[in-house]
């Protein structure tokens, strides 16, 4: 195993219990912190500030003069300079903030660098090239009363950006992007379990001379995020996290009547029908399920195959599963790193025991990590079959790296099951029949359907669940939307 001490030693930021406000770092008035720990070795290799309610109050303040001062009406072009002068020094320091990323939430570093600090770089260059392109529109009037009507976007004003832990260099730039080039300041809030790039990427705001108090970033932990959806003077909540945080955030939002965006968890199933191209479906379907050790959203994690190709396609997946490196996510070679921490293995591991409670078959049981990995957070691939589609097991998200199998008659019966939970984040459809594609598709509850593939995420494609998944949308043009407020403009003309 990579020596993470050293990589460690050699990195020129790490993570520390400071604030960025108002484009400055500042001590927090909260004395609480927490322990940063790194998911594959244990260690705790530093700490983040807890922020409280006066920190929030000061990040708040920031961001609402930085708003009223400037940024609210800035010029589209100056708006798209400060996003693309960001993204090209975000750009610069790709490698380190990928390496922080796997140090601090375990992902593969390779995938943080090509999905992550991309994400984040192609955001801020995609929402920045928007700036200038915010057309309104001339409305056409009913009565013969000479008059001109015109309508336009406007931003909200402050916006609390609250987000996972999984993978928040996306996060940042699927919500500053949009939210920032409609002309609104941000307060991040960070995940306790995953805020080192956050930080970093605060700093690299200062590198880039981004005007103080549009982005602004604050650390903590549930209270932190509490006292951000409360604040009176946030504007529009943009929320990334489980479904029962993000019930409970609407519930506040909803008492100050605050605009609010949600993007929460699935269970997203998988259709492979007779048809399908069987190679590329096994592999596309245990990445779709297992990518980022399943902590991922969208992971297609239930499994439904056409009775006539389940025995030899689940077989090559268990196979293929199995194969899957398991290991240091500062190694090229691996596919699944850690679990995010010690908790939420056991959380999963707790669905592992359930199903066996429930008489389920293992194709495949996920195992801790041995020797070198044995004081990380590893857990390897779990393949179950046989397990009732209302149970526990194929209703709830698990955030792990946990399959369930399923066999289906039909198209009708796929469809079904595939719609049988609360969630509608995602779906994957595996056929070569482009009118059973379409057909599907059409019929699946999902705000994102995969066809022949799964999990591909372009900046310019919108990304939001049906159902209990979410509210509103996230990236490509309908972002924009969520972030701002239409103003229509009624001129007299007699
Ligand atoms: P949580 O819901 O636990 O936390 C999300 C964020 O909300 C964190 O920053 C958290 O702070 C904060 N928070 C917690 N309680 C409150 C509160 N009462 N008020 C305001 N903020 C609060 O989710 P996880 O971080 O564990 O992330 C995993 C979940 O996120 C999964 O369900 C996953 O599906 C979902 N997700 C959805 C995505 C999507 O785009 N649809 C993408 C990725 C993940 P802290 O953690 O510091 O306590």
């Amino acid at each position: 195993m990579i020596d993470h001490a050293s990589i460690r030693a050699a990195l020129p930021f790490l993570p520390a219990p400071r604030l960025f406000i108002g484009g400055k770092w500042q001590a927090p008035h909260g004395s609480e912190r927490i322990g940063v720990q790194d998911p594959t070795t244990a260690e705790v290799w530093g700490e983040i500030a807890v922020a409280n309610e006066e920190d929030v109050d000061r990040a708040v303040r920031a961001a609402r003069a930085a708003y009223e001062r400037h940024w609210g009406h800035a010029s589209p072009s100056e708006r798209r300079h400060v996003l693309q002068r960001l993204a090209q020094v975000v750009e610069a320091h790709r490698d380190e903030l990928a390496t922080l990323e796997s140090l601090d939430v375990g992902m593969v570093q390779t995938v943080a660098r090509s999905f992550g600090v991309r994400a984040l770089v192609r955001n801020l260059e995609y929402y920045g090239s928007w700036c200038d392109k915010m057309y309104g529109s001339v409305v056409p009037l009913p009565g013969k009363d000479p008059a001109f009507d015109y309508s336009q976007r406007e931003p909200y004003g402050v916006v609390a950006a609250i987000i996972a832990w999984n993978t928040p260099l996306v996060f940042l730039g699927s919500k500053l992007g949009p939210a920032l080039a409609t002309g609104n300041t941000v307060v991040v809030k960070a995940s306790e379990l995953g805020s080192a790039s956050s930080l970093r990427f605060a700093s690299l705001c200062e590198e880039a001379d981004v005007p103080p108090g549009i982005i602004n970033v604050i650390t903590g932990a549930a209270n932190t995020g509490q006292a951000l959806v409360e604040h009176p003077a946030v504007d529009k909540i943009s929320f990334t996290g489980g479904c029962a945080t993000g019930r409970r955030v609407a519930e506040i939002a909803g008492r100050g009547l605050k605009k609010i965006t949600l993007e929460l968890g699935g269970k997203s199933p998988q259709l492979v029908f007779p048809d399908a191209p069987l190679e590329r479906a096994v592999a596309g379907v245990a990445l779709g399920g297992l990518a980022l050790s399943g902590q991922a959203c969208a992971a297609g994690t239930r499994i439904l195959v056409h009775r006539s190709i389940y025995d030899a396609f689940v077989e090559r997946l268990v196979a293929f599963c199995r194969g899957l490196p398991l290991g240091d996510p500062l190694s090229p070679s691996t596919f699944l790193g850690p679990l995010i921490s010690k908790e939420h293995r056991e959380r999963v591991e707790g669905y592992i025991r359930l199903a066996e409670s429930e008489g389920a078959t293992f194709l495949c049981r996920g195992e801790r990590g041995q020797a070198e990995l044995a004081s990380g957070f590893f857990l390897s691939p779990t393949i179950v079959a046989d397990v009732p589609p209302e149970s526990r097991l194929a209703q709830e998200e698990i955030f792990g790296p946990v399959l369930a199998v399923f066999a289906f008659h039909d198209e009708e019966e796929a469809v079904a099951l595939a719609n049988s939970t609360r969630y509608g984040l995602a779906a994957g459809v595996w056929t070569t029949d482009l009118a059973r594609a379409h057909r599907t598709a059409a019929r699946l509850q999902a705000g994102v359907v995969w066809v022949n593939s799964y999990g591909n995420l372009p900046y310019t494609v919108p990304f939001g669940g049906f159902k209990d998944s979410g509210w509103g949308r996230e990236a490509g043009r309908e972002a924009l939307f969520e972030y701002t407020q239409v103003k229509n403009v009624f001129v007299s003309l007699a």
